[in-house]
């Protein structure tokens, strides 16, 4: 149930709605518009109700949502874009996020190198993989608490916050030194307990959709993060599962939409897992600007060649400057603004 306050309500008129729903067992969650408050009250509906806040002083009117996700769905936030916003850098609304760079931190070299890179270019935060899950648990699994270090010091010489995946929840302490948003990939999107626990970080959270998961599948895995009083989601549509084979993974670019219209939380794109081929990665980024994505996460190498991970994909350093400026050009045309700083 949405309770929808009056315009000007006061401070105590909002924490006693609040009081009475947690008096009965539920929880409240707020969200507070540049005009209205909402809150969210969450759990058994009947006992809700019986609450009668319909009268209760400053409360405008009450809303049930229909939708099983409940602090997703557009309606919490009458229609209001989330933006999710880590050191001063912006994404959804008006803003585009360009997050960028390789698939996994491989050394010290290739990570600073490719940092400078996309930073140069006017990037708006560095991705880099320390954990990684592999198909095959004999392939490389990514440097952990090594990785986190080289991109704590990619951090230091650009600026650039830290996109990075958490597997495991043990890893938590080491993850959230580092990471300013944490990835919770493809693999894990259903790992309820790991949602949870992300949540419960306070970091922002990138959240990727699984390989076969449907839309509401991936919003109510947000919803779990939600719940822990976070609300700093981004979703990420990279590519599901279909019977085509001739790429990697099928970019539903209709999630764009759909989920702007289903969800406020801010939309992104990973042209990158789906293409698994470079040459596609450029067109896919741009279709997905131009569908009113709020970001794009791409992967990028200084020696794609020699990647240990998603080498193919990558784009290499040298066109990225030129990549990140056709991007933001189509970003632009859709509304919106690449925010680097
Ligand atoms: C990645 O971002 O490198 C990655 C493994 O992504 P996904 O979880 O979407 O496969
Ligand atoms: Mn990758």
């Amino acid at each position: 149930m949405m309770i929808v306050m009056k315009e000007g309500a006061t401070e105590e008129q909002v924490d006693h709605v609040v009081q009475r729903i947690e008096e009965v067992g539920c929880s409240a969650h707020l969200s507070q518009g540049d005009l209205l408050t909402v809150i969210g009250a969450i759990g058994d509906r009947d006992r809700v109700a019986s609450l009668g806040l319909e009268g209760a002083p400053g409360v405008d009117h009450l809303v049930p949502i229909l939708k099983p996700y409940k602090l997703a769905s557009a309606q919490f936030r009458k229609g209001e874009r989330s933006v999710v916003e880590v050191d001063g850098r912006r994404v959804g609304g008006d803003h585009f996020g360009l997050i960028a760079g390789p698939c996994t931190v491989e050394g010290r070299e290739q990570t600073l190198d490719v940092a400078r890179t996309v930073a140069d270019a006017g990037a708006t935060m560095l991705r880099g993989g320390a954990y990684k899950p592999r198909t095959s648990p004999y392939s490389f699994q990514g440097l952990g608490v090594e990785g986190l270090r080289l991109l704590a010091e990619a951090k230091e010489q650009t600026g650039l916050p830290i996109v990075t995946e958490l597997m495991d929840a043990r890893d938590i302490p080491d993850v959230i030194e580092v990471a300013d948003v944490i990835q919770i990939g493809a693999r894990s999107m259903q790992n309820y307990t790991l949602l949870s626990e992300a949540g419960r970080t306070g970091k922002a959270v990138l959240l990727k959709r699984g390989l076969s998961s449907t839309l509401d599948e991936l919003l109510m895995a947000s919803e779990y993060v939600l719940k822990e009083g976070n609300p700093n989601v981004l979703l990420c549509e990279r590519g599901i599962r279909t019977f085509e084979t001739a790429y990697r993974f099928t970019l539903d670019l209709l999630a764009v939409p759909a989920l702007r219209e289903l969800t406020h939380l801010p939309v992104i794109v990973d042209p990158s897992h789906a293409a698994g081929r470079r040459d596609w990665v450029m067109p896919m980024s741009l279709a997905a600007a131009a569908a009113g994505a709020d970001g794009i996460i791409v992967e990028v190498h200084n020696e794609p060649e020699e990647a240990i991970c998603d080498g193919p994909q990558a784009l290499p350093t040298e066109v990225f400057a030129d990549y990140a400026e056709q991007v933001r050009r189509v970003a632009e045309v859709a509304g919106k603004q690449v925010t680097a700083v």
